[in-house]
């Protein structure tokens, strides 16, 4: 077993039951600390929702949130050990470069000498140096995603939650943020979960997957297995690839 790395944590949802008008979800699903899980599943399975669930923008009818063993069910989502990155619209339009990533260190973007280092080092680590005064609109889509990642770097959490991050990037820039996000995540270890809708992404990562059908976990493992011939039929089905028996 790979050691438990430092400030990673674990995620647990017991039996949290979440509903949009007669859309009912029900989560029961351990992600292990320092794992890298990505999460498949068709449009309207539920993945931003499971998301939405960890990071508090939801909150369960019933049932318990937990990480890192403590019960975050009733806390806001900015007292939870947890950063997320959306598809789009991570950044403040009137901010620098340097100012949004700034704000994953203090709000108020009230910043020490150290802070300031530690986003230079972080504006550097994503390939940004150079680009501190630059405003969102001054920068390319890949570029804004690598600021979001600039900010989850100096926020420095146990729990990193990306959904659909790349998917307006094109193929190859898309593989080269998978990397950065593998990358950081090989540097602090936390614990991240990682929805998208491009299998070539699940793949480049490994780890495990977690596949959604009508807003539940119909099957979970690793991902190669889910990308081999004895993959659960529920996600052969999704992908294509098998149904010869259904
Ligand atoms: P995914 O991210 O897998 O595409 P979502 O988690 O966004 O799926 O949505 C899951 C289900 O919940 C879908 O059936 C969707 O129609 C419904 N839903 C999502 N957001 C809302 C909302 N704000 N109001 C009502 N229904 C919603
Ligand atoms: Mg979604």
């Amino acid at each position: 077993m790979i050691p438990q790395p430092k400030g990673a944590a674990d995620i647990v949802l017991d039996d949290v039951a979440f509903t949009y008008e007669d859309m009912h979800m029900l989560f029961d699903v351990t992600m292990k600390a320092g794992g890298i899980i990505s999460v498949m599943g068709a449009s309207g399975s539920g993945k931003s929702t499971l998301l939405n669930l960890i990071a508090g923008f939801e909150r369960p009818d019933s049932g318990r949130v937990l990480i890192g063993g403590a019960d975050v069910t009733d806390m806001p989502p900015s007292a939870r050990p947890v950063s997320m990155v959306f598809q789009e619209n991570n950044l403040f339009a009137h901010l620098t470069v340097e100012q949004n990533v700034g704000l994953g260190r203090s709000p108020a973007l009230r910043l020490t000498d150290a802070d300031r280092v530690e986003i230079s080092d972080a504006l550097a680590r994503t390939g940004l140096a150079g680009k501190e005064k630059r405003l969102p609109r001054e920068l390319s889509g890949g570029e804004r995603q690598r600021v979001a990642l600039a900010r989850v770097l100096v926020r420095d959490r146990p729990v990193l939650l990306l959904d659909e991050p790349f998917a307006s990037l094109g193929p190859g820039l898309r593989e080269d943020m998978v990397d950065l996000v593998m990358a950081v995540h090989a540097e602090r270890g936390m614990t991240v979960v990682f929805v998208t809708h491009q299998p070539e992404d699940a793949r480049r990562i490994g780890g495990n997957l977690l596949f959604l059908e009508h807003g539940r976990v119909v099957a979970e493992g690793k991902t190669a297995t889910f990308f081999g011939k004895d993959g659960p039929e529920a996600f052969q089905r999704y992908m294509g690839t098998g149904g010869a028996s259904a």
